[in-house]
């Protein structure tokens, strides 16, 4: 079985006591790669190298950062098959959608945080003529990165790329559940010239070497992406000595659809949101809201589109879902489809698990569900269920809309199907949520701040977002006479 090695201190390393933990692949349901269980001594490694690591990057002109950044964004796309592939098989994920989001994605951020180093600049206030202030922003330090396995390399990159503009030295931690593309990202690291201890990457249980990393008391700032009640678990075990923090979690987001939407973009746009990645993504719309004129039209398509979804070997062309991440989680969404059907829901298509034939015979697939006649309060409607299953309910006008859509804890994401566009902005204004799209679905502009409200996130990255929060900001007032 192929070996994932820590990377500590520019070079692989592996786990100092040994412990290693299987890495599977969602479609066959077999283990197929062992990454390292790392302890607090593997952690120890990586705060000493990032410590020393910090002062000269920190000195390191924002050019020569850029430059790296660039190195490694072309270093990604001269290897974005094999990154593609290797996403592929340890998420469950389409290879198709690796190939045009995920890896896209991963030198995109690079790309644009090599543009950030050199665009970002601060603040100066003048005092009529008495005096200047000016804001200097200066790097925190060694700065933790934990992210999800979702869009694995996609979202580590988002983290480490603005921190490393910044001229922070970083400590990664990416989900035990999805290592791989983290390890050959790694791996190119000192072809890129990035410095020993700049970036370390260590592999291992969220609840083991993550929450050691979270314990740091040297770390400087934790950046955050993964499920509400960890981020609960970063906040509480931080708020004693004050960590700076930054918070993306998850979602149930509203696809709110009025009766003069565009139809046929409308449909294939909402299943988008609906199943893009087995649903498995925070933006996803897993409550569809439809204006009453057209809502059994509307289920109509919407379901017979659904059942079109080809759920298949994620390697193979043609498939549209591949596989959930564990079997964990399969079993966590089906146990969401009985609660919903125990709730009073009816199923409309899907709720079972999809038994594929040949190599993904032991895969952990399920069918795109949809299911009406729920609540806006039940658990099915409140809870985020993180897989390939939405509810559809109808309402009356503007106000139901927005009523239903922020009855809810989470505040991530909402988008908003009209054509009545002074409309859809008046409702796009009272929404509660962190990103709010009109007439599209994930159009992600890398300028733009990212986050949630509510129980979604505590403060937003993405753009000099990001810039911000990897720098602490210092005033400097200086009187003329
Ligand atoms: P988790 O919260 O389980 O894990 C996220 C990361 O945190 C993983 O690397 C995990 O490691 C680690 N972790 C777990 N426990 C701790 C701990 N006590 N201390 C430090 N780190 C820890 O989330 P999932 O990986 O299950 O991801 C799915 C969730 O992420 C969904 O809720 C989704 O909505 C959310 N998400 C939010 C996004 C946003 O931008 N708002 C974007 C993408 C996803 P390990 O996996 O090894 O346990």
């Amino acid at each position: 079985m192929e070996k994932i090695y820590n990377y500590i201190d520019g070079d692989v390393a592996a786990p100092a006591e040994d412990r290693w933990l299987d890495v599977f692949e969602p479609a066959t349901g077999q283990a197929y790669a062992r990454a390292p269980d790392s302890s607090a001594d593997d952690l120890k490694k990586a705060m000493s190298a990032a410590q020393s690591a910090f002062d000269p990057w920190a000195a390191t002109s924002a050019a020569e950062r850029g430059r790296v950044l660039n190195r490694l964004a072309n270093l990604v796309e001269e290897r974005a098959a094999e990154f593609a592939q290797a996403e592929s098989v340890d998420t469950g994920k389409p290879l198709r959608l690796a190939e045009s989001v995920d890896i896209p994605r991963v030198a995109a951020n690079l790309r644009f945080y090599a543009g950030a180093a050199e665009h970002f600049a601060s603040e100066s206030h003048a005092m009529g003529q008495d005096a200047i202030n000016y804001t200097l922003r200066e790097p925190l330090g060694v700065v933790a990165c934990i992210s999800p396995w979702n869009l694995p390399l996609y979202l580590l990159s988002w983290k480490i790329a603005p921190a490393l503009a910044a001229g922070n030295t970083v400590i990664a931690k990416p989900s035990e559940l999805t290592p791989m593309t983290a390890y050959l990202f790694s791996r190119l690291l000192s072809r890129a010239n990035v410095p020993p201890g700049v970036l370390n990457i260590v592999h291992g249980r969220g609840a083991g070497v993550g929450q050691a990393l979270v314990d740091q008391t040297e770390i400087a700032a934790i950046s955050f992406t993964g499920g509400t009640s960890t981020g609960k678990q970063i906040a509480k075990s931080t708020a004693g000595r004050f960590k700076k923090l930054s918070l993306e979690m998850g979602g149930k987001n509203p696809t709110v659809v009025f009766a003069d939407c565009d139809w046929d973009r409308t449909l294939d746009q909402t299943l988008r949101a609906a199943f893009t990645n087995q649903g498995e993504v925070c933006l996803c719309g897993s409550r569809i809201l439809v204006q009453n004129e057209v809502y059994e039209r509307f289920r109509e398509d919407f379901v017979a589109r659904a059942k079109q979804l080809v759920v298949g070997d994620p390697l193979v062309n043609g498939s549209d879902q591949g596989a959930l991440i564990s079997a964990a989680h399969r079993d966590k969404v089906l146990d969401c489809i009985q609660l919903a059907q125990d709730e009073g829901g009816e199923v409309l298509c899907g709720g079972t698990p999809v038994n594929l034939p040949g190599r993904c015979a032991e895969g952990w697939f399920v069918a795109p569900t949809v299911i009406e006649g729920l609540p806006a309060q039940c658990r099915t409607n409140q809870e985020e269920i993180f897989g390939p299953v939405v509810t559809i309910m109808p309402f009356d006008d503007e106000d139901e809309a927005i009523a239903l859509s922020n009855q809810s804890t989470y505040g991530l994401a909402a988008s908003i199907w009209g054509s009545d566009v002074t409309r859809c902005l008046r409702v796009a204004r009272r929404i509660e949520a962190g990103l709010v799209w009109v007439n599209t679905w994930m159009m992600r502009d890398l300028r733009t701040p990212m986050g949630g409200m509510k129980q979604s996130g505590m403060g937003r990255e993405g753009g000099f977002e990001s810039m911000r929060f990897f720098t602490e900001p210092k005033n400097v007032c200086v009187r003329y006479d």
